[in-house]
This record gives structure tokens, C-alpha cells and sequence, in this order.
């Protein structure tokens, strides 16, 4: 039977990108998605059919960060701020329609307490690794060393708050960080996810969600095709660092590869000084279509960058700088799938002698080829369409 999803991210491109595959799967099956998501998104989440309502970032991201930012438990009060942001919104915009199931984000869009305020069947979208309530609580409990007792203050009375306002039940903080669900749908596989033996039959682990979602978008390069290409990106979010972008011209400049270095929206091409000719360097790249052709990918180690290279087989060289992603360093060197470097006392030598090695020891090319096969066969967005539909069987929705 078709269905009316209501979609719920507010989050960055990396929470976005993998449920593209993932909406034009639900819409090619017969289902009506309402997405809700901020300005930027609209465009690519239009092309899959989808209805889209945005949300105002501004506000979203004022309300995000002043929670701080130091203390995992300040990033929960900064979450709980955008309720205020998020739930009026939505339930303005969507007075007198009728949904059959909810879809969220597993952090952004206060998609657990919607999900309890509209009484919907909930499923969870995890573009991070999952975390159980055991694991995260281990988490927060490392991040509270010496943290101010104002802080859990402000947690007590934000969520009395809620509650009180918008008559939901908050449990845990791991409630309001993690947005558990009787579904979740992880994009990365048990290989990689830590501790993936921990998790019940409620987590699915699907693998990477790649679309062709950027394929229409103005893809600006010259033609890569057999040359040694190496993808230099440090993502959409951390990415203003000249210095490294420096470092990397520094190392690479004049070398027999040809280097693709996106730099992000944040650097101007005319701070980086004069670009060798070897290099093609862009605010913003085709990442994936980069990809197809690379043989060494130097990244930041977010999560989709990483399951983006992987996918395609491309060695990786992860220069972890927050977030979960000193963790996908280490399941990706223990994999033998890349080397691990440390942005701090990052210098030009240490960084070319580790992208000859990656590109020269067979080693690395074996071990990704063995994470690319098992990536491929991990079914992706459409797995993640069949999860969901056996999900809203057994929930008659
Ligand atoms: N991305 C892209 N072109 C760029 C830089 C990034 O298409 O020039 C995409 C990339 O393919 C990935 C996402 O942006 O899907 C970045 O997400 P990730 O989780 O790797 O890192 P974050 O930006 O969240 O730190």
C-alpha cells in the first residue's frame, strides 16, 4: 500500500546525501515523501520527487550552538534548543495532512519527539555510527570530566521544558543525542562499525547510500582519465584550513599526479597563493565522480567521504578532525585500507611519503578492494527500502 512519509533532517550534507538514494528508492516504489530539510538541500532532494519544506538554518544553527559546544552534554542542550525552531515549524506546515510513518535524522531535526507528538511509526537514519545506549552513555561520561554543573542544569530545566511545552517524554540524553527508534537504518556495514556485534535486529547496516545525486550538477573538471589522480578534501564543515591546502601544494606541487583538492565554500582560490599546474583546485567537486578515478584520497574521515572512497575502491590517507571520525580512522587503518595522519604536527615529507606508500604497497589496493566488495554487496538505499517496507508490514502502516 502507498504511503505518506514524512522525512525530518535539518542537518549538513554528510546527514543528507546518503538518504537521496534513499527517498528516490521509497518514491520509484509508490511512496509520497514530504521532506523536511534547510534551503541549501532543496534542489537536490526535489530532483527525487519529493515535496520539500525548509526550515530556516539561521535560526536552526543559532539555536544549535548556543548550547556551546565543549561538552557532548552542552551539544544536547544545544539540540534541545532547536525544538523551538523545529516543532512549531513543522506542525504549522503540516496541519490537516496525514502521514503513515516518520523517517529522521539520528541528530538533527528533533525527530524522536516529533515522531512521539504525531504518533507515527518511527524509523531512524544513522549517517554516523551507531551508538547503543551503553556505548554513548560511556561516551558522555568521558566528555563530563570537570564540566560545570550549570550545564546539567540547563539540560534538566531544557528538558522539563519540552516536555512541559510540547506534552513528549524525554528518557536520556542518548534520547535527545541518538533519536532511538524501533528501526534504524546505519550506512556503513558491521566491518566498520565498532563494536557491530552489540547491536540488535533493529539496527540495519545497509552500507554506503551513493546516488547519482550530484551527476547533474555542474561538473566544472577537465577529463581525469588516465592520469594518477589524488582527491584532496577535508569535507563540508571543518574545511577552513589553509594552511593544509598549502602543505598539500607544497607536497604534491610538480609531482607526476594530478591533484583534485576541493577546498570548500569557506577558502577563496586567491588565498592559496599561485596553484601548481598540476593541481585543479574547486570550492566544491563532483566528489563522487572525482572518485571513480582516483587512486589515493586524502580526507578528514567523515563518514560519507570515507564510504564514498571505499565504494570505489580508492586507498584513503584519513586525517581525522573531529567527531567520529578519529574512529573511522582507526577501523580504516586496522582494515588496511589507509594510513592514519594527525593534523597538528602534519608536515610536507610526512605527507608524501605516506601517499607513495598507500599508492605503491599492493597491501592498501587488497584491502580496499576487499572492503569495496563487501560495500557492494551490503545492498545500500535499496536494502534500506526493503527494511523499511518490512517495517511498515509489520506495523500495518
Ligand atoms: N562533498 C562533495 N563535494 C565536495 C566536498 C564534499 O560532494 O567538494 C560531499 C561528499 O561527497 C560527502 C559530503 O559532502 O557526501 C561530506 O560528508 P562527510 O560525512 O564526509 O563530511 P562532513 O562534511 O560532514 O564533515
Amino acid at each position: 500500500m502507498m504511503a505518506r512519509v514524512l522525512f525530518i533532517n535539518t542537518g549538513s550534507e554528510g546527514h543528507v546525501n546518503p538518504t537521496i538514494g534513499v527517498v528516490q528508492e521509497l518514491i520509484s516504489r509508490g511512496e509520497e515523501v514530504v521532506y523536511f530539510t534547510i534551503e541549501a538541500f532543496r534542489e537536490r532532494i526535489e530532483r527525487t520527487g519529493a515535496t520539500v519544506r525548509t526550515i530556516d538554518s539561521e535560526q536552526f544553527i543559532k539555536a544549535f550552538i548556543s548550547g556551546g559546544r565543549n561538552y557532548v552534554l552542552e551539544r544536547i542542550n544545544g539540540l534541545l534548543h532547536t525544538a523551538d525552531v523545529v516543532i512549531p515549524y513543522v506542525l504549522a506546515q503540516i496541519e490537516g495532512e496525514q502521514f503513515d510513518y516518520i523517517v529522521h535524522d539520528s541528530m538533527f531535526g528533533c525527530g524522536r519527539l516529533l515522531a512521539q507528538l504525531l504518533n507515527l511509526p518511527a524509523i531512524n537514519s544513522c549517517t554516523t555510527f551507531a551508538e547503543t545506549e551503553a556505548s554513548f552513555n560511556r561516551m558522555l561520561e568521558r566528555s563530563s570530566n570537570n564540566m560545570p554543573v550549570e550545564i546539567y542544569d540547563e539540560y534538566r530545566s531544557l528538558t522539563a521544558r519540552v516536555k512541559e511545552k510540547y506534552g513528549v517524554e524525554i528518557d536520556s540524553p542518548y534520547d535527545v543525542f541518538c533519536n532511538p527508534a524501533p528501526l534504524t537504518i546505519v550506512y556503513t556495514t558491521k566491518m566498520l562499525q565498532p563494536f557491530g556485534e552489540e547491536f540488535d535486529s533493529t539496527y540495519k547496516f545497509v552500507g554506503p547510500s551513493i546516488s547519482s545525486r550530484l551527476a547533474q550538477e555542474n561538473f566544472n573538471l577537465p577529463a581525469l582519465t588516465g592520469k594518477s589522480i589524488i582527491y584532496i578534501s577535508l569535507g563540508t564543515v571543518m574545511n577552513q584550513n589553509k594552511e593544509f591546502y598549502k602543505l598539500c601544494m607544497e607536497a604534491f606541487g610538480d609531482s607526476i599526479h594530478t591533484v583534485v583538492m576541493s577546498i570548500g565554500e569557506k577558502v577563496q582560490l586567491s588565498d592559496l597563493g599561485e596553484i601548481p599546474k598540476n593541481f585543479i583546485v574547486k570550492n566544491y567537486v563532483s566528489q563522487t565522480e572525482v572518485l571513480k578515478h582516483a587512486k589515493l584520497f586524502i580526507t578528514h574521515g567523515g563518514m560519507n567521504s570515507t564510504n564514498e572512497g571505499l565504494y570505489y575502491g580508492v586507498p584513503l590517507i584519513v586525517i581525522p578532525l573531529s567527531a567520529d571520525q578519529p574512529i573511522i580512522a582507526q577501523q580504516v587503518t586496522r582494515m588496511g585500507a589507509g594510513l592514519t595522519l594527525q593534523m597538528h604536527d602534519l608536515t610536507v615529507d610526512q605527507l608524501r611519503l605516506a601517499a607513495e606508500q598507500v599508492l605503491n604497497e599492493t597491501s592498501f589496493h587488497h584491502a580496499v578492494v576487499k572492503v569495496r566488495d563487501s560495500y557492494r554487496k551490503s545492498g545500500g538505499s535499496q536494502r534500506a527500502v526493503d527494511e523499511i517496507f518490512e517495517f511498515k508490514s509489520q506495523h500495518n502502516c
